[in-house]
């Protein structure tokens, strides 16, 4: 191939470290229609990607263009209304409801943008969770949900509460929650969209160590291109199709950028209102790369 320049053609990129590997993520023209009885609404409309084992790839794209329904789609939550799906090589759009949540439990995490842990269960207990719905030895649970705490630098927080516990803290909880189970994929809906900007490339530095050092496929969705930009390829959604597909130029190095922000205001181990309850970029006024 001659178009060597290519910041325009990922799939190649990425097939060309990856032409003997089977993709993690495989999927061919794939609709989802919801059906409203009356309406229906049409959320993707012919859908073909693959994503490789080691990628890291950001979901852009405006708001019901289509990004949650794919990571449904992708992570067995959802089956598409047409077109197939191979994950780690196998066809999973067929499956029924329970083989789909097998497969969901042992091979993928996911990462929500509201947390979703459990108010009056401690963080240990949280992320030990996936491990009985995985069949886990009991003897065996809290011993992995404390590495999965241990992972995120969490470990001295395995008996707080939610409550007791800053935003960051909190998706922190929920990134080892969506390890536990040593998935071959990472799904995160808009992780950072509740925290502030700082907090934010905390969570970055997080899930670039876990693709870096331990090869974990990533699949974030953000709407944010400064948080795209910690990931090594963008796929960019408009009413249902797959506009663009580019491979990151220029990507940001989490633990590289930390230095460089203001030191949080507060001490970081108190929970924080503003990193609860703020939209990203309110707290220091700008994006993560502004040096206030
Ligand atoms: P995004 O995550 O990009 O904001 P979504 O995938 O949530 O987009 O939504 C895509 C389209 O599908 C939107 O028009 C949305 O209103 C619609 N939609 C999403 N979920 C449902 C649902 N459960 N029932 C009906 N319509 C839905
Ligand atoms: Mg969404």
């Amino acid at each position: 191939m001659d178009s060597t320049t290519t910041a325009q053609n990922p799939s190649n990129v990425a097939a060309a470290g990856a032409s003997q590997r089977i993709p993690t993520i495989r999927i061919e023209n794939i609709y989802k229609t919801y059906d409203l009885g009356e309406i229906q609404v049409p959320a993707l409309r012919g859908v073909s990607l693959e994503i490789f084992p080691g990628e890291f790839v950001a979901v852009m794209g405006a708001s019901g263009s289509g990004k949650s329904t794919l990571m449904n789609i992708i992570g067995c939550l959802d089956r598409p209304t047409k077109g197939r799906y191979f994950l780690d090589g196998k066809d999973v759009s067929g499956l029924t409801k329970d083989e789909l949540a097998s497969i969901r439990s042992h091979k993928i995490g996911f990462v929500f943008q509201q947390f979703n842990l459990l108010p009056r269960t401690s963080a240990l207990e949280n992320v030990e969770l996936p491990t009985i719905y995985a069949g886990v030895p009991i003897e065996e649970r809290e011993k992995r949900a404390k590495e999965a705490l241990a992972r995120v630098g969490l470990a001295e927080r395995a008996e707080h509460f939610p409550s007791q516990l800053s935003g960051g803290q909190q998706q922190r909880v929920a990134i080892a929650r969506a390890l536990v189970n040593s998935p071959a994929l990472l799904l995160a809906d808009e992780p950072t969209g509740n925290l502030d900007s700082r907090t934010s490339v905390e969570i970055m530095e997080i899930l670039q160590g876990l693709n870096d050092q331990h090869g974990l496929t990533v699949v974030i969705v953000t709407h944010e291109p400064d948080i795209a930009q910690y990931a090594k390829r963008a796929l960019e959604f408009r009413d249902g199709k797959l506009r663009k597909d580019v491979s990151i130029q220029n990507r940001q190095i989490a633990s590289e950028v930390l230095p460089t922000l203001p030191a949080p205001g507060a001490d970081d181990d108190e929970p924080e209102e503003i990193a609860q309850n703020a939209p990203r970029g309110a707290a220091n006024g700008g994006s993560p790369h502004e040096t206030a």
